[in-house]
């Protein structure tokens, strides 16, 4: 068994890591402070291609795998939570028109991705106010007339919501059919009927900027529906199968960038006459956060390697995400602890580092559902 990174994805994970370090931790903690969406960041993003890696190249992009991007990922995630999301969210909300897209609906959308002359977003629409883990109670409700669909309802916590340039929403055409009436359509952000809602104020992540989506008789064509009628929660699903290791990578970057953190403060604060990496208890919690940071971006490797190689990977995607972000957010309690008071303060790094990892566990299904989904693939085997 090869644990080595090609040299290419070697000089990737360089190329990424240097972005992280001087575009992205220079303007973390003020974007983190005003709670701000960077278009001069995501748009120096766009230009490296982060932003659509998995786009193949006959649409402009530069078709990378899985794995590259997990290797991308915990790069950015070691940069800032907040930025990577806005980039690390749009590659998942690509994936929709990659899985069920015509080739026109590639050509029209991917295209719009890859244009070097203006950085654009997309965005992921299922969560509703009433529907979050239940994604199949969706109430946003799609009705056929003549060439188009009018769509009605609401969508919550989007992110990218009111930057994107379009979104794929999910809607029911029939709700007594549950998951089987989902329908997933592409709506331009300009579509009438089409408006932004409520942006959230929220914890951590506050770079990316998250937003309530209302569609009020929104006429949609019917030539942009996905796949078809009655598949859209299909879609959802194998989209978010192949995103998550995505997540878990982030939860990896944000692990690592915390126990740097922390291992240097750990070597150089004094008390009782010694730095208190020589005191066992803290010398052991930084092992324990080596470790684990280990084993959360091998899980992340195998799963992303599994998808590329066109293996199901559902449990191990689950797995990848669940470790990865819980690691996270272990890890980054750990060192605030270590960094005693001053950790729990603005001026440390962990402080933001401790907050971003919480909102890890929750997007792209709670790590409670990916216990669900792992365990209901268990029963099954
Ligand atoms: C910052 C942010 C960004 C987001 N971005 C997007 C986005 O781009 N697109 C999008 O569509 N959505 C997005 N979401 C929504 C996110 O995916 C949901 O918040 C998440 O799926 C949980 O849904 P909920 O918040 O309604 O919680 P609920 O589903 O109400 O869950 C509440 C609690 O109950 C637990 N729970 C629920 N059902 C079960 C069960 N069957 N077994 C065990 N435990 C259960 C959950 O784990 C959780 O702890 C985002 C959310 C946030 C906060």
């Amino acid at each position: 068994m090869d644990f080595s990174l090609t040299p290419e994805q070697k000089a990737l994970q360089e190329t990424v890591h240097e972005f992280a370090e001087k575009e992205m931790r220079p303007v973390s903690r003020e974007l983190d402070e005003k709670g701000q969406f960077s278009w001069e960041i995501v748009g120096k993003a766009a230009r490296l291609g982060l932003t659509c890696s998995g786009v193949p190249e006959e649409y402009g992009g530069p078709g990378l795998g899985s794995l590259d991007n997990v290797i991308i990922v915990e790069e950015l995630g070691w940069g800032c939570v907040g930025i990577a999301s806005a980039i690390a969210l749009n590659n998942i909300a690509i994936l929709p028109v990659l899985l069920a897209g015509t080739e026109e609906q590639k050509k029209r959308y991917l295209t719009r991705l890859t244009d070097p002359d203006r950085p654009r977003l997309c965005a992921f629409a299922l969560t509703e106010p009433e529907a979050g883990s239940d994604a199949a109670s969706l109430k946003t409700r799609a009705s056929r007339q003549g060439d188009h669909y009018v769509i009605n309802g609401n969508k919550c916590f989007i992110t990218n919501g009111g930057v994107a340039d379009f979104y794929t929403v999910f809607a029911t055409v029939d709700p007594s059919k549950k998951h089987a009436g989902i329908t997933a359509f592409m709506v331009d952000a300009d579509t009438p009927g089409f408006s932004v809602g409520k942006i959230e104020h929220k914890m951590g992540m506050r770079a990316s900027q998250t937003a309530e989506l209302i569609f009020t008789d929104m006429r949609v064509p019917a030539e942009n529906l996905l796949r078809g009628e009655g598949q859209g929660f299909y879609v959802a699903m194998e989209t978010l199968d192949i995103s998550r290791p995505g997540v878990g990578a982030l939860g990896v970057g944000l692990a690592r960038a915390a126990f740097e953190e922390a291992l240097s403060y750990a070597k150089q604060r004094v008390q009782f006459g010694k730095p208190i990496i020589r005191q066992q208890a803290v010398a052991f919690m930084l092992a324990d956060m080596a470790t684990k940071i280990e084993y959360a971006r091998l899980l992340c490797y195998k799963a992303a390697w599994m998808i590329d190689q066109g293996m199901n990977a559902i449990k191990e995607s689950s797995m990848a995400k669940y470790v990865g972000t819980d690691v996270a957010m272990e890890v980054c309690t750990d060192a605030v602890q270590i960094h005693g008071g001053y950790g729990y303060m603005k001026d440390y790094l962990v402080e933001k580092f401790f907050r971003d990892a919480k909102i890890l566990q929750i997007v792209e299904g709670t790590n409670q559902i990916q216990r669900l989904v792992l365990s209901t693939q268990l029963m099954a085997d």
